[in-house]
């Protein structure tokens, strides 16, 4: 079942993403070595709250925490620990936030300092990646083409593992609606585009192959091989030339070119 949205809810739904980001924004100033991700979780929580929404992610099918905080081999769907962070770690921050009767997500993918060159050239083609699977989601085109603009980008550019087991969803009163949004997959296939659909395209890239597998916990995606993964999911609207992001970047990019625990030179 597809929920095409109006004017006005696609306006409640940029609102919920906009919290998600300004929260990215929080962890971007935050994230440093010797601090864990368990903190990192409680001042998310904490953030979102205090502006009056709800994690999307708490008990979200049974998840425990706000966020899903995934470092170094993790994909996504990583529990907030007490582990402390350390130069070079890579540390995948996914959040939701609800409010107003919508869900917001998105996720962006942080390198502590001293990460390697490896890492940040990871980082670059994933969130490169991400806006060209963007730039195909207008009205007319279909799922395929955002499918196979992400995985012609990171696997037949870079020799990436673009994971198969996680996919990009629709988005709204519910946080995964449909249709799936896979990051790979052929052009001219799939679902047609049309004006008021709100997807959440999520590149889930490993550095070395695509396969997984799930930790003891239930959750944690993990890279068979323990090479690094990165994640970066934006909420966009599809319109009839250009997407219409919902989420924004922007603060999360200031605040990490101004820490200096963070790598952004990439
Ligand atoms: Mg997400
Ligand atoms: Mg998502």
């Amino acid at each position: 079942m597809i929920y095409y949205k109006t004017r006005e809810e696609i306006e409640l739904i940029r609102k919920s993403c906009l919290l998600v980001s300004a929260t990215l924004a929080e962890v971007a100033k935050f994230l440093k070595p010797g601090i864990s991700t368990l903190e990192v979780d409680t001042m998310a929580e904490k953030f979102i709250r205090d502006h009056g929404a709800t994690p999307s992610f708490k008990n979200y099918r049974g998840f425990p925490f706000a966020c899903c905080i995934s470092t170094n081999d993790a994909v996504v769907h990583g529990f907030p620990n007490q582990v402390l962070l350390k130069e070079g770690d890579v540390v995948s921050v996914d959040v939701g936030a609800y409010m107003n009767g919508f869900h917001g997500d998105s996720a962006y993918t942080f390198a502590l300092r001293q990460a390697s060159p490896d890492v940040k050239q990871l980082l670059k083609v994933t969130k490169e990646s991400l806006y060209k699977g963007i730039e195909k989601a207008i009205a007319g085109n279909r799922v395929g083409d955002i499918s196979f603009a992400i995985q012609e980008y990171t696997e037949k550019q870079f020799g990436y593992g673009v994971v198969r087991e996680l996919v990009g969803h629709g988005l709204g009163r519910h946080l995964h609606e449909d249709p799936q949004v896979p990051n790979y997959g052929r052009r001219g296939t799939g679902m047609k585009l049309r004006e008021g659909l709100v997807i959440a395209i999520e590149p889930m890239i490993n550095m070395g192959s695509k396969d997984v597998y799930h930790d003891d916990d239930g959750w944690t995606v993990r890279t068979k091989d323990g090479k690094a993964s990165a994640h970066f999911e934006h909420s966009i609207s599809v319109q009839r030339s250009k997407a219409d992001i919902l989420s924004s970047f922007a603060e999360i990019e200031k605040n990490e070119k101004a820490n200096p625990n963070l790598e952004s030179d990439y």
